[in-house]
């Protein structure tokens, strides 16, 4: 059996060595807690600022800017919530997002809604890029905050944040991103593109799960999501996990240096294995494909199968993917990104999600080249057989 092919880098990623390296330290000998006055609480102090530092580093921002949190779904709860919370004092009633969005900003936006927001959902194309007249419309001087994804996590479209944050600055409205997994991809500088907050995640990037960062600018007010000490200025309350930000730190840097390179390498992947797939399947849809996207995320429906079968014979085949529809208590339903896009529910429903990353090699998916088509046309006959 040939070595298995891991194409789920948007679900998650192995933590880098260098990652691993550099927090080590902070589960051995360099244990202390950052509040305390001592010399193991100056020492994680020290580490932790300079985590700051650099991260902030990354995306343009100062250190006091940059909030560590505990993965990308916290990021967008404090972002949206935090944003909705302070604002609605001010009479600003709505927030408005997407219907693309991943579910950590749709239910926080949703929880906003539950406290007495109006949500207001901006119109997509069928790449999910937002209408501008849409956007035009709904951003106006009653809007809390307006939160956009960077990049799909599903289908990979790329939205223009530093033209709509701009416009959103111009409106005097709060603008968040999610760039779960835009960060490493794509150029984000917080100096010359006008969003106010950035969620991030370490474990898309090669640092642990349990770590992620909320860029904070300067001035944009935010409610805690928690209460309690005078940890972050009392931003958020809570020993702070100084190996997980050290992690984060060091993974960061290497996606920084890394991005330019990867990004080119993973395009070029990401084409052969699009257009070796098409050429077998002419069928296939690759969903998203004339859109502006980010490198790694391909998302392919072939009729006829349904997503939940074919990922079972990619698995024995020793190639792990995800779905493009979400399973929820056994019953596959349609994924609200794709059905937002327009596909035809039948056609969602056999939505394969492929993601690229470091793992993935030219070997890998000359391998799913040879594979995929064998075992889609295996679960059309079946599919078949069962009329
Ligand atoms: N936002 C996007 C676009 C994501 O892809 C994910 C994770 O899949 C998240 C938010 C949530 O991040 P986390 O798993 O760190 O909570």
């Amino acid at each position: 059996m040939p070595d298995p092919i891991y194409l789920d880098h948007a679900a998650t990623t192995p933590v880098r060595p260098e990652v691993r390296d550099a927090m080590a330290p902070f589960f051995g000998p360099r244990f202390g807690n950052p509040s305390s006055i001592h010399r193991w609480g100056r020492e994680a102090r020290v580490a932790l600022d300079e985590a700051r530092e650099r991260v902030g580093a990354c995306i343009g921002a100062a250190p006091d800017e940059v909030c560590f949190t505990s993965c990308g779904t916290e990021g967008d709860n404090f972002a949206i919530l935090g944003a909705w919370r302070t604002a609605r004092t001010a009479g600003r009633h709505a927030v408005v997002t997407t219907p693309i969005e991943h579910k950590a900003v749709l239910g926080s936006v949703h929880q906003a809604r539950a406290e007495g927001a109006i949500e207001r959902t901006l119109a997509v194309d069928s790449n999910g890029i937002v209408d501008p007249g849409s956007f035009d419309r709904l951003v106006g001087a009653d809007v809390a905050v307006c939160s956009v994804m960077w990049v799909n996590n599903e289908i990979g479209t790329v939205q223009d944040i530093p033209t709509l944050a701009g416009a959103a600055r111009s409106r005097g409205v709060v603008f968040h991103t999610d760039a779960v997994q835009a960060f490493g991809k794509l150029p984000i500088d917080a100096r010359e593109q006008a969003f106010d907050l950035l969620a991030l995640s370490g474990h898309k990037i090669g640092a642990p799960k349990g770590i992620g960062a909320l860029f904070i600018r300067r001035g944009t007010p935010l409610a805690p999501l928690m209460h309690g000490g005078t940890q972050d200025r009392g931003r958020r309350p809570g020993t702070e996990n100084v190996a997980f930000a050290v992690g984060l730190a060091r993974a960061a840097e290497l996606a920084v240096a890394e991005r330019s390179a990867e990004y080119a390498r993973l395009a070029a992947l990401r084409d052969t294995l699009e257009s070796e797939l098409l050429a077998q399947i002419p069928d296939a849809v690759i969903h998203a494909r004339t859109a502006p996207r980010a490198p790694h995320i391909v998302n392919i429906s072939v009729p006829g199968t349904d997503s939940e079968s074919l990922l079972m014979a990619l698995d024995l085949a020793g190639i792990a993917a995800s779905a493009g529809s979400a399973c929820q208590s056994g019953s596959v339903t349609a994924s609200h990104v794709l059905s937002a896009i327009g596909i035809a529910p039948e056609l969602a429903a056999g939505a394969i999600r492929m993601s690229l990353g470091s793992l993935t090699t030219e070997e890998g998916v000359r391998r799913v080249v040879q594979v995929f088509p064998a075992l889609t046309a295996k679960a059309r006959r079946l599919a078949g057989l069962a009329l």
